[in-house]
């Protein structure tokens, strides 16, 4: 069989232990170029740099660090930096889930759905937890398994995956359950103080996620200590609110 040929981000920036583990866990299985964010830049969602130019620094052999977006990251280590078109990109591995709604915010989602809409398989890679997580090269171990899977089979016609693994030892982990994305729950999530210099200033996010523990979910399976695989397709229409809106009187 021909060798596979992998393009690898992720959004926590290029020296992040997890996309360290990733790299290494697929060199196994196929070529391996890294094109990835030179600091963190989680939470940036799909965002692509329009207004200042970019830079790339080649820091390996068909490894580069880029002052931009994961999704920056994609658009030119396909186009201009690497020196093989990729039959996959995987983006990892996160540190923290990308699990129910989060992954509207997630970097390391968006840069495999930018791979997708660009034609080429992809998967995003999630460590859950909640601190600087320990067990990457499991996680990594299992997204080689899967990387062979996608080469071998191929993925349907705008279908990336969106992957979540507990951060459990390998013989700890239970077996991957095909899940849909999950709920979160919204509640007091933004921190309101004033600052050394008497102004006031707003932090998102120190709420405790918290996710509804709905049968069938992403957060369902890793909460239970299985791997989750979420198939997701850039398409956001809901076609179930199709009919009901054409039934608005609009003119
Ligand atoms: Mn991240």
């Amino acid at each position: 069989m021909e060798s596979m040929k992998i393009l690898v981000t992720n959004d926590d920036g290029i020296h992040s232990p997890g996309i360290k583990a990733l790299a290494e866990a697929l060199r196994k299985v196929g070529d391996v170029a890294v094109v990835a964010p030179d600091r963190e830049r989680s939470a940036v969602g799909h965002a692509l740099t329009l207004h200042h130019p970019l830079r790339a620094v080649q820091i390996g052999h068909d490894a580069f660090s880029v002052d931009g977006t994961p999704t920056d990251c994609v658009n030119l280590g396909i186009h201009n930096l690497i020196s093989f078109k990729p039959d996959l990109v995987v983006s990892g591995i996160n540190r923290g889930g990308n699990l129910a709604d989060d992954v509207t915010y997630s970097g390391t989602v968006s840069a495999a759905m930018e791979a997708s809409l660009m034609g080429i398989p992809a998967f995003a890679v999630s460590l859950v937890t909640e601190g600087i997580g320990e067990h990457y090269h499991a996680a990594a171990g299992f997204a080689a398994q899967l990387a062979r899977e996608v080469f071998t089979r191929g993925l349907p016609a705008d279908t990336f995956l969106n992957v979540n693994v507990p951060d459990l030892p390998g013989e700890a982990l239970r077996p991957p359950l095909i899940t849909s994305q999950g709920k979160r729950r919204y509640e007091g999530l933004i921190v309101d103080k004033v600052d050394p210099r008497g102004r006031k200033y707003y932090w998102i996010g120190s709420g405790e996620q918290t996710f509804l523990d709905l049968e069938g979910t992403d957060y369902h399976a890793v909460s239970r200590g299985h791997i989750s695989i979420t198939p997701l397709h850039p398409d956001l229409t809901n076609y179930s609110s199709l009919r009901l809106l054409h039934g608005w009187e609009l003119t």
